[in-house]
């Protein structure tokens, strides 16, 4: 595979194929069912020593992988929360890994820089993010976050952990709520600070932080000799897309002095839609926030866009500039291996340029009111059955429910039915959903935000359930 020609002929095939699986999506089972084992009892213990021909490699792919993949793209993917692609960004994929640049500097692809620069700009004026903040695109909201918790480990002690460990510094303490993502725990972990000095704040009914929880306990933590150093606020859990309080979050912060980091994953993305930014009253108050185009912006996996307001105690953070890494650039371009963990970089703010324009403004907040508009739909019909129940408010695509036959009361008989109907759809290949646990209530957890959902398969999927629901319920019976 040498020649360009043959990789001429080559890629055409292959985009033929890639335009033929988003038309025929729908047949592929959404959730994989092959065995654990099965893919790799596929693959020679040896690596062939000779070259083989594409062709025999392509079919092995289809042959051997394709039957362990998980359909992310396929519209009735209903779990976790999506990781969407589209075709512009598919296309600037294909152009970023053509080009094959490494943009750690600025010097190393001074257009990689730049454009992140300008596309970071153009998502804070998307989202009304305020002007004063930078925006870095990091691989992963849990690596965004753990820039967020080190940087406020390194402001809180005037930079001194980097230089002399944590050896003899007092116990810092950092806080989110009992339902904040798992990666504010990693990061807990990785910062060094550890998991017995992360402090879970309890909720109120929607399962949001409560902030007089959050103000007791860093009063407590103040009086016993801790030391607070960041709060974690969430806006959209993953559990029910709960939005924490930022406003009344964000004063206690200011008052204590302690970083406060937005973690906006999922639910981020809606705030292109003035009827969310009531999410983000408060954000001026904040020190950081990330969200991810490679969940709900179509933009593919991965490109999570980070916002710091004070970008220099970020830089501070992280800057070293060995020998064989200085340049002759002066000081005033960003090189950006400079904010965050990695040295090398993918060039990512090439897809996000490419999703942008390509739908434009508009065509974005179309695709996410639809997605919130058939998830209203869904909600509707689960409040409407009897023998259904919603288990948390729907404030943007996130449908928390579960069955609830009207005969049937015990917690943990309820827990059994809603684990086998899980099972018992996603085993049928046509549709994928995920769960989670709501104050120990098994729960069923439905995102309607996959790129090309419609609300015909939202319904199928309904229909799928009820038929399930029916069938598991009566063989209880028997
Ligand atoms: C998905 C999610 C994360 C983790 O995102 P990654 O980019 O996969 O690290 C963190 N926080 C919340 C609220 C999420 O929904």
């Amino acid at each position: 595979m040498d020649s360009p020609e043959l990789f001429r002929q080559e890629a055409h095939k292959l985009v033929d194929w890639i335009a033929d699986y988003y038309t025929g999506i729908e047949k592929y089972p959404v959730k994989s069912a092959c065995k654990p084992g099965s893919v790799y009892a596929g693959i020679p213990e040896t690596p062939p020593v000779e070259p083989e021909e594409m062709k025999k490699i392509f079919s092995d792919f289809e042959s051997i992988i394709m039957p362990g993949i998980t359909h992310w793209q396929n519209p009735s993917f209903f779990a976790y929360f999506p990781a969407n692609t589209s075709f512009p960004s598919i296309l600037a994929e294909m152009l970023s890994s053509a080009l094959g640049a490494q943009c750690m500097k600025w010097e190393t692809s001074p257009a990689a820089t730049e454009l992140e620069e300008a596309v970071m700009n153009w998502l804070k004026k998307m989202t009304g993010i305020p002007e004063s903040f930078e925006g870095v695109i990091q691989d992963t909201a849990s690596t965004a976050t753990l820039c967020a918790i080190l940087s406020a480990r390194e402001k809180s002690t005037g930079f001194r952990i980097n230089s002399e460990g944590l050896n003899n510094s007092s116990s810092m303490r950092v806080y989110c709520s009992s339902e904040a993502h798992s990666s504010v725990e990693k990061a807990v972990k990785i910062a060094g600070i550890g998991k017995n000095n992360l402090v879970k704040i309890g909720l109120d009914d929607s399962y949001r932080m409560k902030p007089a929880l959050l103000e007791e306990a860093i009063r407590d933590d103040i009086n016993k000799g801790l030391k607070p150093v960041c709060v974690v606020a969430a806006l959209g859990t993953t559990g029910s897309t709960a939005v924490d309080p930022l406003d009344d979050i964000a004063a206690i912060c200011q008052k204590h002095n302690v970083w406060l980091h937005v973690d906006a994953a999922f639910a981020g993305s809606a705030l292109i839609l003035p009827e969310y930014r009531w999410m983000t009253a408060g954000i001026e108050k904040a020190d950081s926030l990330v969200f991810n185009p490679h969940k709900w912006l179509f933009t593919n996996f991965d490109c999570s866009a980070y916002f710091v307001k004070d970008s220099d105690s970020l830089i501070n953070t992280f800057k070293l500039v060995p020998e064989y890494l200085k340049t002759q650039i002066p000081d005033h371009v960003n090189d950006y291996s400079n904010w965050g963990i990695q040295l090398g970089r993918r060039f990512r703010a090439l897809k996000l340029w490419f999703v942008i324009r390509s739908f434009g403004l508009r065509g974005l907040q179309e695709k996410l009111r639809y997605h919130i508009a058939i998830a209203g739909e869904l909600k509707l019909w689960i409040e409407e059955h009897p023998d259904f129940e919603l288990l948390a408010p729907v404030l943007f695509n996130l449908v928390c429910f579960r069955f609830h036959p009207r005969d049937v009361d015990d917690p943990e008989t309820l827990n059994r039915l809603n684990e086998q109907l899980l099972l018992a759809v996603n085993r049928t290949g046509k549709m994928y959903i995920s769960h989670t646990r709501l104050r120990d209530v098994y729960t069923l957890r439905m995102v309607t935000s996959q790129t090309h959902v419609e609300l015909r398969h939202v319904k199928q999927a309904w229909l799928l359930i009820l038929e399930k629901a029916l069938s598991i319920y009566n063989s209880s019976k028997s």
